[in-house]
């Protein structure tokens, strides 16, 4: 049976999805974000330095600053995955996640990025059993173990720089065919005794018990077919991060990349549809960019639900709204 219908469902809740709700909850209107988790990819540094008003801080503490604000002026949270989401006959929306139906007047996508799969057997059978996609949340799992990291460009020497810092034993399996050798981090990696590259190298299978023991990798080039088994506890994945759409190709247009195609205030294809942050075709994927698109998606939205109910338009977020401050701002 549907929940409560709400005037907004959000579905993410990072810089885009959480700076979404808190313009919408400060406009009264009743937001519920729908997300796997508070952050996003956010989560995944210890260090932003260029989000303003910050010198230097975490991505977990700037998310959770940003979902105690939405929260303190009346943003609801579900935390899920979104699997479903459609426009009913009545022009209002349905948002589903395994066991539960939501509905809204308006809808926005700010679900952002996810890791690509690496697409090899015993990917999925390990996932959160050695095989990790995030090397700042699960490499301390790993202190003192024999591990490896996959991938290519900077993503993968820039966990490999943090891996080798905790693994006894790091390999790094690169999937290109030659390594820049002026690159620094590379060259800061070739300075550590506990990392071995395997360059273009490919990952064939993972196989373990319980956990991961056996990461097989096999040469790309006809000069190096080699396949050797490497014993390791886990394999960190860092291919990079793709737009997961799929569940809404048919609500909105996408571009060939799986972008959700928006204009400059964050309508799509579909009237109704907002859209916000990484998961749209703008080229720049940053936390403050995210946060930017993400209010004008909510002045946008709400503006739709004003629009439906007969009421006035906005065009700022500037009126002083009184709410007991719940923030550590
Ligand atoms: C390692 C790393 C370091 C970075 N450093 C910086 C930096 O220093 N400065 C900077 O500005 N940017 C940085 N970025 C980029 C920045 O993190 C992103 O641009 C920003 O997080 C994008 O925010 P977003 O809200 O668009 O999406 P995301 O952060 O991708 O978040 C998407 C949200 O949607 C949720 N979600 C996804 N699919 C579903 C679904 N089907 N159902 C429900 N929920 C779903 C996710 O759980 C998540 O909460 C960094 C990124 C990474 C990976």
């Amino acid at each position: 049976m549907p929940q409560d219908k709400y005037d907004c469902i959000i579905i993410g809740a990072a810089s885009a999805g959480l700076t979404a709700a808190l313009y919408l909850a400060r406009q009264s209107a009743e937001t519920l974000v729908i997300s796997k988790d508070i952050g996003g990819q956010a989560l995944l540094t210890d260090d932003i330095e260029n989000y303003p008003g910050f010198t230097q801080i975490s991505g977990f503490e700037l998310m959770n600053k940003f979902q105690q604000q939405a929260a303190a002026y009346g943003a609801k949270f579900v935390y899920d995955e979104v699997t479903e989401a459609r426009k009913l006959e009545d022009g209002s929306f349905s948002v589903k996640v395994r066991d539960q139906e939501y509905r809204s007047t308006a809808l926005i996508l700010a679900f952002g990025k996810t890791p690509r799969n690496l697409d090899v057997p015993g990917e999925e059978m390990f996932r959160g059993r050695g095989v990790s996609y995030c090397a700042v949340c699960d490499g301390p799992l790993y202190k003192k173990m024999p591990i490896a990291v996959v991938g290519i460009g900077d993503h993968v020497m820039q966990a490999a720089v943090y891996l080798s810092g905790l693994a006894s034993k790091l390999y790094v399996v690169y999937k290109g065919s030659r390594i820049n050798p002026d690159d620094e981090l590379y060259q800061q990696l070739m300075e550590k005794e506990n990392v071995e590259f395997l360059v273009n190298y490919s990952v064939e299978k993972i196989e373990g018990e319980m956990t991961v023991k056996t990461v097989s990798v096999k040469g790309n080039s006809k000069d190096n077919p080699e396949s050797r088994d490497l014993e390791v506890e886990g394999l960190f994945i860092e291919m990079g991060y793709v737009a997961r759409t799929d569940f809404v190709k048919d609500l909105v247009e996408l571009t060939k990349n799986n972008e959700i195609i928006t204009d400059k205030l964050g309508h799509t294809s579909q009237e109704g549809v907002f859209a916000a942050g990484d998961v749209t075709d703008i080229p720049y994927k940053q936390a403050v960019i995210s946060a930017g698109q993400g209010s004008a998606a909510a002045l946008s939205a709400y503006n739709y639900i004003q629009k439906k109910l007969g009421k006035t338009a906005v065009k700022s977020d500037w009126k002083s709204v009184k709410v007991e401050q719940k923030t550590t701002q």
